[in-house]
């Protein structure tokens, strides 16, 4: 959702950084590894119309890219916001591909989405324009080969629809080839607050590493949707303390800490969480810049820019949202010492849940909450530690070591699989 250039082209130009000490070109001379790693296996561009209640018809880009599936099928959610660009959606399953390499689950990486403002259409249009973008991918998506799931503006839902939309498109069930359900149509527990469950989990393991208690840290999250909203709820459990949060229609800011549960339900409510009781609001601008230990980017990418590095003073950053910060604005940042868990890492709860529900529809078998959310929080936690304990030695960031893991991972694969 960038406006200044390729969106692509920096995620490709940072991946290239991040791959340079492993040298690959040396090593497996002859096999072109770094452009097959950088280039997707393929790109499905649609049109697709609508009609609207009104009988007229619109008509609206949508995109799957299917990025890499060195590791298993590949996965991903479904983006539909007007500012969605197949440059975008690109660079959204490059990172998908690494961050299911990081924490080790057996999927590739996609993601696709719709150009569409979704939120200003009546549900009857939602539903057509989701089950129609299902029947068009009903070739190209399954629980064998690219399993979609939830991103910005789409849920359990949107899920239910794309399901049942490709079983009436392929004649039989496979619950497994879409993930993020609701839970009495195959979902999974706690596939809802997984995303931002996980990346309170890894931003917790990382103020231990540091030192930094979370009761009574300060939190600032910037947007409270989906990701961000969970990811207060464990750090509130833990003590901290929500002191700013925003949305795409306003920040607001409490000092004594805002209530996380009241500020759910009065968001569910009005939409935003402009005019909150007891808060005030601020300056979207003052959002990143606040004195805090905590903050959480949980919105769309290329937030955290050069221009406001500089002035973060949070102790420790988890990104909820993927690539909120600029490669400019990553180097700054690593230069100054604020610790950053990394998309690709702080993110991955949500597919790591994704995974246990495909796990369990194939088996026809469900898990407990508890038990998905051990198993999701033993996974990142295991994740991190490697990454950690990595950057450590190496003398490099999360990021960093968190890549390099990734591609080794990929790598890998591709070399057993063999070069064709
Ligand atoms: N859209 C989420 C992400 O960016 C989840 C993907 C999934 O569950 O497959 O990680």
């Amino acid at each position: 959702m960038s406006t200044n250039g390729s969106v692509f082209d920096r995620a490709r130009a940072l991946f290239l950084h991040y791959a340079e000490p492993l040298d690959l070109e040396r090593r497996y001379p002859g096999l072109e590894l770094h452009k097959r790693l950088t280039s997707p296996d393929k790109i499905i561009a649609v049109r697709l119309s609508l009609q609207k209640d009104d009988g007229t018809i619109r008509v609206y880009d949508a995109f799957r890219v299917q990025f890499n599936d060195d590791l298993g099928p590949y996965k991903g959610g479904l983006r539909f916001h007007p500012q969605v660009t197949l440059d975008e959606v690109q660079a959204l399953a490059f990172w998908m591909y690494i961050k299911t390499a990081v924490v080790n689950i057996p999927f590739g990486g996609a993601k696709g989405g719709i150009t569409v403002d979704y939120k200003s259409l009546s549900l009857a249009e939602k539903e057509r324009l989701t089950k129609k973008f299902a029947i068009v991918l009903a070739n190209d998506i399954g629980e064998n080969t690219d399993i979609p799931a939830p991103d910005v503006n789409t849920g359990p839902r949107e899920m239910a629809w794309m399901s049942h939309a490709w079983r009436m498109t392929r004649g039989r069930y496979h619950r497994g080839m879409v993930t993020g359900k609701p839970l009495h149509l195959g979902g999974s527990e706690g596939r809802v607050e997984a995303t931002g469950h996980g990346c309170a989990t890894t931003l917790l393991e990382a103020a231990r590493d540091q030192g930094v208690d979370p009761h009574g840290a300060k939190l600032v999250v910037q947007g409270f949707g989906n990701a961000g909203r969970y990811a207060a709820v464990e750090l509130a459990k833990r003590g901290a303390k929500l002191i700013i949060a925003s949305d795409s229609r306003a920040a607001i800011h409490n000092p004594d800490g805002l209530d996380v549960d009241a500020l759910i339900a009065f968001k569910d409510r009005t939409g935003s969480v402009a005019g909150f009781p007891g808060s005030r609001p601020i300056d979207p601008g003052e959002v990143f810049v606040a004195p805090c230990d905590f903050l959480v980017p949980a919105a769309l990418e290329d937030c955290i820019t050069a221009e406001i590095a500089p002035k973060i003073q949070a102790k420790i950053i988890a990104e909820a949202a993927n690539g909120p910060t600029t490669q400019d604005a990553v180097h700054i940042l690593f230069k100054r010492g604020i610790t950053v868990v990394p998309d690709v890492l702080a993110n991955a709860g949500g597919v790591t849940v994704s995974y246990f529900e495909w796990v369990q529809n194939r088996q026809e078998y469900y898990w407990t909450r508890d038990e998905v959310i051990d198993r999701m929080n033993a996974r990142l936690a295991n994740a991190y530690r490697q990454i950690a304990d990595r950057a450590k030695e190496e003398k490099t960031s999360l990021r960093q070591a968190a890549y390099q893991c990734a591609i080794e991972r990929v790598v890998r694969a591709a070399l057993e699989r063999g070069a064709q």
